[in-house]
């Protein structure tokens, strides 16, 4: 016996939160909807684990960063729920699914019935293990993809504080990671089998500007080799980790952000599954080859109009928000609902580096602005096969700059001369005299950092202050999710 809901969300993450508040808008009643997450906690911003939450001043802490604040919408507290008659049912695993009877089984031992089921299990993050190393559960070794993972991390940096940290993996995480350790005084080297950091994204141009960067705070890199072992002592701490190319790195602590994993495996066999890019086959409407299922956010692979409709899974906030919100819109207003036509964006913060980047990295490059200092903006365009712009990537731009290379990857504008496009760089998106611009009302995938709000506003003013003082002042802030 257990309780049925007429609409149930599996997973209390990001996608959650939005998809949550996007019901209540259109309307649903109390008790129609039930969350079910293995955390403890009502859905929160994830990305803020690895930015706020790791300050060693004023840290970012619950309740400050639930959903919906990270897209300026409301904070949904435990108490929003209840208010709007949302069942949590938190620190709950789903052990097993039916979507034939349309059933999950809990590890409570409940069995909880769905009209309609929302799967929004994200994804883990890969283990050591899972390439052959040994050792993820020593005290010291911290990964980091939920709020317990960011709460041990607090508290190994600060058993670690003046040590030594080694980050494996030159990724979001590794990047991001990297960059809270110096902030919390401790000595970083990262290891990572690419030639640059962030590889799957940057190019090493634009990776060798954030090395600098990272250079010029204490970061050490070492690259194109891997983890070989992790040296413990009698209390099972790390001390050292070797790597396969023979060197040895004595250690206090080592973060792993070696990746991610869909959480899929409850639908394997019930569902389609994308193999290619490893999630749950949906529709342009989010819907999995079962009527009664929907799946949205990291654990989804979903068609992207802007690539001729290839399926894509993304593992990036915005996306999470945004699918969210479509799919409640698919599954209240489905004659309404259009395709899901996403503009694929992602973002990071690190020291006080801001970067923003929209559509897809393929084809050719075209680099501008400034790369030889740390006063941006910089960035690049991708150019594709027919000569269009179909990916923007920027450092350091103002609200408006953001949207104008948001805009420009939706137009997608054939350019002709690249030396003139490398010249003309930022000024090329911002002018808008490429095409024709898109209307007022269009959705170009915005999600623009309030922080940025700021920045642009006081930019003027603080022209007369030194590159220093407005790092400080930068800084201070910044928005701390
Ligand atoms: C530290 C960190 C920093 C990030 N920073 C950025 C950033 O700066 N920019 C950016 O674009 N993206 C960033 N991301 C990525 C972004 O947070 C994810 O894309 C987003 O959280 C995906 O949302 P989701 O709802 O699909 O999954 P999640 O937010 O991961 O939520 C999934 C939820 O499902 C639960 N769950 C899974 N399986 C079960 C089960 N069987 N039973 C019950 N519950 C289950 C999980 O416990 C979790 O609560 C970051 C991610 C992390 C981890």
């Amino acid at each position: 016996m257990g309780r049925a809901f007429l609409y149930v969300i599996l997973g209390g993450g990001v996608a959650a939160g939005y998809a949550a508040l996007e019901f209540t808008r259109r309307g649903i009643g109390h008790g129609e909807l039930c969350i079910i997450s293995e955390e403890p906690v009502a859905p929160y911003e994830r990305p803020a684990l690895s930015k706020g939450f790791l300050l060693p001043e004023d840290p970012a802490r619950l309740p400050s960063f639930h959903t919906c604040v990270g897209a300026h919408e409301e904070r949904l507290t435990p108490k929003w729920y209840k208010e709007h008659g949302i069942e949590l049912v938190l620190g709950t695993r789903v052990m097993s699914a039916d979507v034939r009877r349309q059933t999950l089984l809990t590890s409570s031992g409940e069995t909880i019935s769905y009209k309609t089921l929302i799967i929004a299990t994200g994804a883990r993050a890969l283990k050591l293990e899972e390439f052959g190393v040994m050792g993820s559960d020593a005290p010291n070794v911290c990964y980091l993809r939920n709020l317990a993972d960011a709460s041990r991390l607090v508290n190994v940096m600060q058993s670690a504080a003046g040590g030594k940290a080694v980050v494996i993996g030159g990724g979001y995480i590794g990047m991001e990671c990297a960059a809270s350790l110096v902030t919390n005084k401790i000595s970083v080297t990262m290891v990572f089998p690419e030639e640059h950091i962030m590889a799957r994204l940057f190019t090493p141009t634009i990776a060798a500007f954030y090395e600098d960067y990272y250079s010029s705070k204490g970061v050490e890199f070492i690259k194109g080799t891997v983890l070989s072992s992790l040296e413990t002592n009698s209390l099972g701490q790390v001390v050292a980790v070797n790597l396969k190319d023979g060197r040895r790195l004595p250690a206090d602590m080592v973060v792993v952000g070696i990746g991610i994993r869909p959480n899929t495996m409850l639908f394997e066999g019930q569902l389609t599954i994308d193999e290619k890019n490893g999630g749950i086959k949906v529709d342009a409407k989010m819907q999995t080859s079962n009527r009664s299922v929907y799946a949205v956010g990291d654990v989804a692979s979903f068609p992207l109009p802007l690539l001729g409709s290839r399926n894509r899974r993304l593992e990036h906030v915005d996306c999470a928000r945004k699918s969210a919100i479509h799919v409640v819109s698919s599954i209240m207003d489905p004659k309404d609902t259009g395709n899901f036509d996403y503009l694929p964006f992602f973002y990071s913060r690190v020291f006080t580096l801001s970067w923003q980047f929209y559509g897809d990295n393929a084809g050719e490059v075209v680099h501008f602005g400034d790369l030889s200092s740390f006063q941006g903006p910089f960035g690049a365009y991708w150019v594709n096969g027919k000569g269009q712009i179909v990916g923007a990537f920027l450092e350091g731009g103002s609200k408006d700059e953001y949207e104008a290379i948001a805009r420009i990857c939706r137009v997608q504008p054939v350019v002709g001369d690249r030396l003139d496009l490398a010249s003309r760089g930022l000024e090329f998106a911002v002018s808008g005299d490429y095409g024709p611009p898109l209307s007022a009302g269009d959705d170009m995938g915005l999600v623009v950092e309030r922080q940025l709000y700021a920045w642009h506003a006081a930019a003027g003013v603080l022209v007369a202050f030194s590159i220093s003082a407005f790092a400080y002042w930068y800084g201070r802030r910044r928005r701390r999710w």
